[in-house]
């Protein structure tokens, strides 16, 4: 199986909408790939790729949680008083935890004298595979409101997909933004990154911290451009990041605000009918299915041509 990682070191960086047109440009070119939406805070690649409703759902499990048992409850006070997150209030002669303060340490269990706080699986969310316009399937997950999004959680849709896909098939995963655990555990063991640069200050900077961690976790990677256009400046420290990581450039997709109305259309890039733009985003599509070697390669190896919006 191949997985491609569509990645950027912070929000707002195009990854998703990168995603959705790489799984519509794949689609096109008769190529089959199920997605994985990995940024499970704010999974929305389902829009884009116009998912149906979800045709399996399971439990996602984030650890244990703690309960207090009422009836073995004497109202002592203990394990409020062990509690160092406040989680615990006495009403009515009995504890009672609130689960959004809870930590889940489980100290006020250890000092409970008559065992009344006991350990329950923390239901967390749901995993979730949905049909779309383009490709096989979408695994994705939802997660509970307050609860936080995490490495295991990243770890279940990359494999829900993995399982959808099958030994020779193909995943393509849009990446939670940041550097954090959830960002780790879809970029690890990925075929090949793709790094969304936004030609930006914050998004160089930020590509920067998720290469240097990419590099880490020792996963191939190469760069697309985004919002390249507005300030040759940028575009050049953007295009020396990626020099300097020894990283090709497989596109450079300018600023176009047709973009962000296909976006909220509920569309991909190449939906937005701006014909240099869209095209500067099938030549990139085209060159990282060449590098992971999905379609013959076309053009020799290097940095993608600059392409501007009219
Ligand atoms: S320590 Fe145990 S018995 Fe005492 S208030 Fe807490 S839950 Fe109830
Ligand atoms: S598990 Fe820890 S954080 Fe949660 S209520 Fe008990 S002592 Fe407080």
């Amino acid at each position: 199986m191949k997985t491609i990682v569509v990645a950027s070191g912070k929000g707002g960086a195009g990854k998703t909408s990168f995603t959705a047109s790489f799984m519509a440009w794949l689609h096109g070119q008769g190529i089959r790939a199920v997605a994985a939406d990995a940024d499970v805070d704010a999974a929305n690649l389902g829009l884009a790729l116009k998912a149906g409703e979800p045709s399996e759902r399971s439990t996602y499990i984030a650890g244990d949680a703690w309960e207090v048992r009422a009836e073995a409850c004497t109202g002592c006070g203990a394990c409020a008083a062990a509690c160092r997150f406040d989680a615990i209030s006495l009403a009515s002669g009995a504890a009672r935890i609130d689960p959004f303060s809870c930590e889940r340490c489980g100290a006020c269990a250890d000092v409970c004298p008559t065992g009344a706080i006991k350990s329950v699986p923390a239901v967390a969310g749901e995993l979730l595979r949905s049909p779309i316009a383009y490709g096989e399937a979408l695994a994705h997950g939802e997660l509970i409101p307050g609860e936080d999004a995490s490495g295991k959680l990243v770890r279940q849709v990359r494999e829900s997909a993995a399982r959808i896909a099958g030994h020779e098939g193909l995943v393509v995963v849009d990446a939670p933004p940041g550097i954090g655990c959830p960002a780790m555990a879809a970029i690890s063991g990925a075929g090949l990154l793709v790094v969304l640069v936004e030609a930006g200050a914050s998004g160089i900077r930020d590509a920067a911290r998720l290469l240097d961690n990419a590099a880490i976790a020792k996963v191939p990677a190469v760069a697309v451009l985004n919002k390249a256009g507005l300030s040759a400046e940028r575009d050049s420290e953007a295009r020396n990041l990626a020099a300097e990581r020894g990283l090709d450039v497989l596109g450079r997709i300018p600023f176009d605000p047709a973009f962000r109305l296909a976006a909220e259309r509920g569309g991909t890039w190449l939906d937005s009918g701006a014909p240099g733009p869209v095209e500067a985003v099938r030549e990139a599509c085209a060159a990282v299915a060449a590098r992971a070697g999905l379609i013959p390669t076309t053009s020799p190896a290097g940095d993608a041509p600059e392409r501007t919006a009219p």
